[in-house]
């Protein structure tokens, strides 16, 4: 490429929105040149090797699928096998201090066993009576309109609550219940993100929990490598190593980027550009003054991101439960409680229950992960203190954990955990204001979470460039 050229869609960014949007766009026949700043693809799904055989993910695992797997046809990625967890083995709880039993997940469909009421009791502090009272508040949130739903976006969830339930044990174990799904702080979490974790949407599937299964590289990694192939197939130019500087905008249209490459600055002429980047990120590169003040204000509440605090063991053969004296086969994700409070200290997962190739045979890689708010992955202190905790937990809830461990390794991230029941707005796919440009990924304005957002905003940002949107009011 030149100083200069042109293209018909110019994607910034190659996490999993961006990919996803350059294949189909690509596959449409479009001239698609896609920017990614780091010296590789795919963004938050990040791995890592450990030399023996070893992958460990240290960014996305379980995700929620009703339009992931359209959307990965659409790139037509091809080989790439999942694994699907039944509903009722995605998380269980771990809560420290009760002699190595895990308990059930109060979802809050769930049908009142002698178990689940036990871990209610626990948990949320809640008798029978009082369950029954919790569930009930959960279906009338479940069957508010899409209208009553939208009106608490920006609501958070201790601002809201006291319209549905004057009764402050209720109020306290929904925040709880809410917290179970992974996050540190559920009064800041939206009402409206709160509701819509038990509330289909309409005209679409329910979301079906996956993760990477028995692909010929290990992990989530096979993910991001079959979208690469797909991208190239696509026939979509790929530049790493190539930060946008600016998405050049000239009388509210887009008319291209400015990007860093080997030769110094350069600049790729197009109408369409689709953004796949963070909303607290936008601003570097593109003129704030040039988007609506509802929009700043709401990306603004973004910044506040968090990461985690990590540590992957590996064992020779699965360690057993303390509980059962089995080896743990649990597929899904162990909530862990600590503290006095059974605040949330995190979860367990073990990856090579999902993609064996993770680990050379016989071995078995359990990762543990905190969500932290910045000012503890900043903390030296806390971050050593989160780390000892995981120890201490593996013994407290495995017989053998010392005696099969191979090897562990601990890291942190900080780069985003606590979207999923964010109190800020979600930009939407076609920016306010701006002709041509697209936002996708995790926290673009889509009726999905997480993965799931990312791959179906990335379809609508292409839907809206290939000209097939549906109706607005089908929405
Ligand atoms: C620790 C962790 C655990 C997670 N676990 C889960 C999980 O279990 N399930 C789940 O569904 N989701 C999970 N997520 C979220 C998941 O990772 C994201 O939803 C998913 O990766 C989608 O990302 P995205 O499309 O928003 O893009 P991102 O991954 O944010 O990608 C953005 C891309 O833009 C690039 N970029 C930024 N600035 C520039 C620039 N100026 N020029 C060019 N390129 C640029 C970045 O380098 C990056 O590649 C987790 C996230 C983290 C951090």
């Amino acid at each position: 490429m030149g100083m200069s050229d042109d293209f018909d869609v110019v994607v910034v960014g190659g996490g999993l929105g961006g990919l996803i949007a350059a294949a189909i766009l690509g596959r449409a026949g479009r001239r698609v040149l896609l920017l990614e700043r780091e010296d590789a693809l795919g963004g938050r799904i990040r791995s890592f090797e450990i030399e023996g055989g070893y992958v460990v993910d240290a960014g996305a695992y379980l995700w929620p699928d009703a339009h992931f797997s359209e959307a990965l046809e659409r790139t037509g990625a091809e080989d790439f096998q999942v694994s699907e967890i039944p509903r009722e083995r995605v998380l269980r709880l771990y809560a420290a201090g009760q002699d190595g039993h895990r308990l059930a997940f109060p979802f809050p469909a769930r049908a009142a066993s002698e178990k689940l009421l036990a871990s209610v009791r626990i948990v949320l502090g809640l008798d029978r009576g009082q369950y029954e009272e919790l569930i009930e508040l959960w279906q009338r949130l479940a069957s508010l309109s899409d209208g009553e739903v939208d009106a608490l976006r920006g609501v958070s969830m201790s601002e809201a609550l006291p319209s549905f339930t004057t009764s402050a044990a209720i109020a306290e174990a929904f925040g709880r219940n809410v917290m179970l799904y992974g996050t540190y702080d559920p009064t800041a979490a939206s009402m409206a993100e709160c509701i819509g974790l038990c509330r289909p949407v309409a005209g679409h599937r329910q979301a079906v929990p996956v993760v990477a299964g028995l692909n010929p590289v290990g992990g989530v990694r096979a993910l991001v490598k079959a979208l690469e192939k797909a991208v190239a197939h696509a026939g979509v130019e790929t530049r790493l190593s190539s930060p946008v500087k600016s998405i050049d905008i000239a009388g509210g249209r887009v008319t291209g980027v400015s990007f860093e490459s080997v030769g110094g600055l350069s600049r790729a002429r197009a109408s369409r550009v689709v953004s796949n980047l963070p909303p607290w990120q936008l601003f570097d590169i593109a003129p704030r003054e040039s988007f609506t003040p509802d929009f700043v204000r709401d990306c603004a509440r973004w910044s506040a991101v968090g990461g985690v605090i990590a540590a992957a063991y590996c064992f020779d053969g699965l360690p057993c439960l303390r509980e059962t004296g089995k080896p743990d086969e649990f597929p899904g994700w162990t909530r862990v409680l600590t503290g006095s409070n059974l605040g949330f200290g995190g979860g367990l997962l073990w990856a090579t229950h999902h993609s064996p190739r993770n680990a050379p045979a016989g071995r078995h890689i359990l990762q543990a992960m905190r969500l932290s708010p910045h000012r503890d992955l900043v903390d030296d202190e806390k971050v050593c203190q989160v780390h000892a905790d995981f120890d201490g937990l593996l013994d407290e809830i495995y017989l053998d954990a010392s005696e099969k461990l191979v090897w562990s390794r601990q890291w942190k991230t900080d780069d985003g955990t606590e979207f999923m029941v964010s109190a800020a707005g979600r930009p939407p796919v076609c920016a306010p204001g701006i002709e041509g440009l697209y936002l996708v990924g995790e926290t673009t304005d889509v009726p999905a979470v997480q993965m799931d957002a990312a791959a179906l905003s990335a379809m609508r940002a292409a839907d809206e460039i290939l000209g097939r949107a549906q109706p607005r009011a089908q929405r």
